[in-house]
């Protein structure tokens, strides 16, 4: 008797992500890792969930508890504290709310929450905490957000975030970008995402012609805080990108312990230029619930961008900002 296969219909990325690490043990096994952390790390995973796709994992260093993008994912001990000034939501997002999924904090501008799913867990996330169950958009009750930004003339640019909100697939993404260009006043189209850094498979042929065949100027912003990050995969789907028409820029996090110097900043700006990806934003660490152990002070992330100006050209040198919860834009350093 032959058996009945039930035919797998999920893509390659869908199908990747199903096989993404979420064990703290398996984790610090696959990286001959201590096993001193695993208790913390179950504990603090409990709190916020690992989760780290396998490619991303591959451009780690065994055996090494410091390397930089082991530490953007692996739960600590340091979680668990509570320092003063530290909030569960550090940027007042949760007042910048107009319609369930749709936030508006600066003029002109609209963010759109589509899911709260992401391919990875960054363990410095401002909204580890953000209930996405009531503020973000599934897809099939986005009408009332879709309605509000086309009622309101005064909006240009949507950015479609999350969670990251390339989780959605191809044929919910192209209903989405159909109806967004169906709004004349909308001119701009920006994307926040780590997928393609974290999840390379992400970018689909069919994703390309999505955003390439869009009455809406497309930008993708990544996030990517160290080289590292950008392995093969990851450069040759930005480069597909690039290719569709997608302007490039790079948001980072300055982050203790994953790029806290003017050198390696420096390389990662020379490294985004490679991939034509715009080195746009260095965020100060937004002070949110367990991840105090991330900060840096302001006097020394102005001490590196100072340093940082004197090792690269202008173009290469990101701007240090900063978000204050209710200000109009986010606050430039140095
Ligand atoms: S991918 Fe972005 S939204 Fe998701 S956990 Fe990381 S920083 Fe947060």
């Amino acid at each position: 008797m032959t058996e009945n296969k039930i035919p797998d219909t999920r893509q390659a990325w869908q199908q990747e992500l199903s096989t993404a690490i979420t064990r703290p043990e398996e984790l610090i096994s696959i990286l001959d890792l201590d096993r001193g952390l695993l208790p913390a790390a179950r504990v603090a995973a409990r709190r916020f969930g690992l989760l780290v796709p396998r490619g991303y994992v591959a451009l780690m260093t065994p055996s090494d508890p410091q390397d930089p993008l082991l530490r953007q994912v692996l739960p600590l001990a340091e979680e668990l504290r509570s320092p003063p000034g530290f909030s569960t939501d550090p940027v007042g997002e949760r007042a910048a709310v107009c319609a369930p999924g749709l936030l508006l904090k600066y003029q002109g501008r609209a963010l759109l929450l589509l899911t709260g799913a992401c391919a990875i867990h960054c363990r410095y996330c401002f909204r580890r905490h953000f209930p996405y169950a009531e503020d973000s958009v599934q897809l099939d009750r986005a009408a009332g957000a879709i309605r509000r930004l086309a009622e309101d003339p005064s909006l240009h640019e949507v950015i479609l975030s999350g969670g990251d909100p390339l989780m959605l697939d191809d044929e919910a993404l192209a209903t989405l970008v159909d109806k967004l260009g169906a709004i004349p006043h909308l001119r701009r189209l920006r994307l926040h995402t780590r997928l393609p850094i974290v999840l390379p498979s992400r970018v689909t042929e069919r994703l390309c012609r999505i955003l390439s065949a869009s009455r809406l100027q497309p930008v993708v912003v990544v996030h990517i805080n160290h080289a590292r990050e950008l392995g093969p995969a990851a450069r040759s789907v930005l480069e597909q990108l690039r290719n569709a028409g997608v302007l490039l820029l790079n948001q980072s996090v300055l982050l203790r312990g994953v790029n806290d110097t003017a050198h390696h900043l420096a390389v990662l700006s020379e490294a985004l230029f490679e991939c034509a990806v715009v080195p746009y934003y260095l965020h100060l660490l937004d002070r949110v619930l367990g991840a105090a152990h991330f900060e840096l002070d302001e006097a020394m992330a102005v001490r590196f961008l100072d340093q940082l100006r004197t090792l690269l050209p202008g173009y290469l040198v990101p701007r240090l900002v900063k978000e204050i919860a209710g200000g109009p834009y986010k606050i430039p350093i140095g």
